[in-house]
């Protein structure tokens, strides 16, 4: 079965997020459960966590269909060392949030070496940041998503987060988030069914599906290979439709959330119902 969804807004409280999902058709979804552009954040009290228990149970989401993104700030490779501890501390933040919320999933941009540090430096640097928050705290799955590799952002080839699994030691909490635009912007073609197999065996390889834990579904406003990261909605980008027809009809993307962060939330409604009708 295909989860489909996108990343809803949260705004008045996280306990709104299940119905906004709900209303466009979906049964997935993405949510911040905090502000994603400060460091602090009010703890969640015990009646926030409640109403959103039940607005997931009453709108029928459970953990393995919500997929929480955490803070833009957080750079888990970050170079100077009380910059990092502070992104630690973020980042344990966020985990502990999902831990309350009942969510086993956290989904994050893995790092940024600013030209302070090697690229091989900060892919160790992010996994010790992993290891250090996951014994911290207990059943979720750190989920790193694969970048456009903009700027001196990192884990946007294969082989980059392949270097990060193998050195967080509980790799039964360790999954990865594939963006299709972070995908093909990294310079793996998605254009046709050809391609997506290609690309898709690539991952395979490199990686391999046991860790594939979500995917962001988007179009791309730029061309393959150009490091840039502009989000387009389906259909209306360099990638096109066949890609997502791909996704919806291959049993490796069942049952994981497959999040839109396309560019016009008013036609999201209209995007999952065309996926869930090639949807196996
Ligand atoms: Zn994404
Ligand atoms: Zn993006």
């Amino acid at each position: 079965m295909k989860y489909i969804g996108a990343h809803v807004s949260a705004s008045g409280g996280v306990f709104n997020a299940p119905q906004n999902a709900s209303k466009i058709g979906a049964n997935a979804f993405a949510l911040f459960t905090k502000n994603q552009r400060r460091w602090e954040a009010k703890p969640l009290d015990d009646a926030t966590i409640e109403k959103f228990k039940a607005a997931c149970q009453l709108y029928h989401f459970s953990a393995d269909q919500i997929l929480p993104h955490d803070s833009y700030l957080i750079n888990l490779g970050h170079p100077e060392t009380e910059a990092l501890q502070k992104s630690r501390n973020a980042f344990l933040d966020e985990i502990l949030r999902c831990q309350q919320l009942g969510l086993t999933l956290l989904n994050f941009h893995p790092g940024s070496h600013l030209k302070k540090i090697s690229s091989s430096d900060c892919l160790l640097r992010i996994a010790e940041s992993i290891n250090w928050a996951l014994e911290k705290s207990k059943t979720v799955k750190a989920v790193i998503e694969n970048t456009a590799g903009q700027g001196t952002n990192l884990g946007y080839q294969f082989e980059q987060l392949a270097t990060i699994i193998e050195h967080v030691e509980d790799k039964s909490r360790i999954g990865v988030c594939l963006d299709t635009c972070h995908t093909f912007v990294s310079g793996y073609d998605l254009r046709t069914t050809q391609a997506c197999d290609d690309t898709f065996q690539a991952f395979s390889d490199i990686v391999g599906f046991n860790y594939l834990s979500a995917m962001h579904i988007n179009d791309s406003k730029v061309p393959l290979g150009s490091h840039v990261d502009r989000h387009a909605s389906l259909g209306e980008g360099k990638i096109g439709w066949i890609c997502f027809q791909y996704i919806m009809q291959d049993n490796r993307f069942n049952s994981i959330p497959l999040i839109l962060e396309t560019s016009n939330p008013n036609i999201w409604a209209d995007e999952i119902r065309q996926l869930q009708q090639w949807a196996k």
